[in-house]
């Protein structure tokens, strides 16, 4: 059932729930990701998502990129960043095992080649918490069967679709009706797939398969540049990774990249996004 009202997405409504490590934590008790990368064409998307993971808190951050984009990996910064050869899904059956690997973000810049549709594949069908955005979602879109394994999944998954992006994957459900509020799509989206919805935009709506459902409020036009969303998904991560619950870490994530487009206004390049994060946590904390 769907309810009826929706929040208005606010700190009050995740709070609780920010990450607060004691004094003896280590970086494995912070939450490992994982970020899956494509080729040598799409080196900096992953890593500004990457980046915005390690900002928000998470203890380590590993892009698994194909095997021709390591070098270009391998000398770029952050030094803190670690970088994996990762050539098709056999690679990535013993990481999806891995306790210690607590979240994973496939999307930005992943490619939509053969390599890539294996990738989400064994994605959909594994046990791990999941953050899926960009060109992962352009796959999903064009593999019924994926989508549909999202909802009997026993792991969170959340969806950060652009309108573009939203289209193609729920444009053919009858259900969700391009008549029907902005809310109510979003809603109705995340009840279909399972997952939790970020329907990006102006005012992005983020909804759960529960019902529960927020509007956010926080933001700026300035946010309307490359790179952005690739930022939102890892901050998204971050969060899951720091052991908050999806659909908060979902909501807290969009209100402080919103903030943070607020504070950098017009001009800002995605790059310094993850960089206004901590100071925004501090006035949270
Ligand atoms: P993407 O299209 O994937 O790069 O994501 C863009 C990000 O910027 C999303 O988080 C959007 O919600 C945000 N954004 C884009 N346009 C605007 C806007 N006009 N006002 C506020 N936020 C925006
Ligand atoms: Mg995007």
């Amino acid at each position: 059932a769907i309810a009826p009202t929706a929040f208005a997405n606010g700190p009050a409504l995740w709070s609780c729930h920010l990450p607060r490590h004691g004094s003896f934590t280590h970086k494995f008790e912070r939450g490992a990701v994982a970020v899956l990368a494509g080729g040598i064409a799409g080196v900096g998307a992953p890593r500004l998502g990457a980046r915005a993971a390690l900002r928000i808190g998470a203890g380590l951050a590993t892009i698994l990129c194909a095997p021709a984009a390591l070098a270009a990996h391998a000398t770029r910064g952050p030094d803190a960043l670690m970088q994996r050869s990762l050539a098709d899904e056999t690679g990535l059956a013993p990481l999806l095992e891995d306790r210690r690997l607590s979240v994973v973000l496939a999307g930005p810049a992943l490619g939509l080649d053969a390599r890539a549709r294996q990738l989400v594949a064994a994605l959909v069908h594994s046990s791990k918490p999941l953050v899926l955005d960009a060109d992962a979602l352009t796959i999903l879109a064009e593999n019924a069967e994926a989508l549909s394994r999202l909802g009997q999944r026993n792991a969170t998954c959340v969806m950060t679709p652009h309108e573009g992006e939203f289209r193609r994957l729920f444009g053919r459900e009858p259900a969700i009706d391009r008549d029907s509020s902005k809310l109510e799509r979003a809603r109705k989206a995340a009840a279909f797939s399972g997952a939790i919805v970020v329907y990006k935009g102006a005012d992005t709506v983020i909804a759960c398969p529960d019902g529960r459902a927020a509007i956010n409020a926080t933001g700026s036009p300035a946010l309307a540049t490359a790179g952005s969303g690739d930022v939102l998904a890892g901050m998204v991560t971050g969060l899951v990774a720091q052991g908050v619950p999806a659909f908060e870490a979902a909501c807290m994530a969009v209100w402080l990249h919103g903030k943070a487009g607020e504070a950098l206004g017009f001009g800002l390049i995605a790059d310094e996004l993850p960089e206004a994060v901590p100071p925004l946590l501090r006035t949270l904390a």
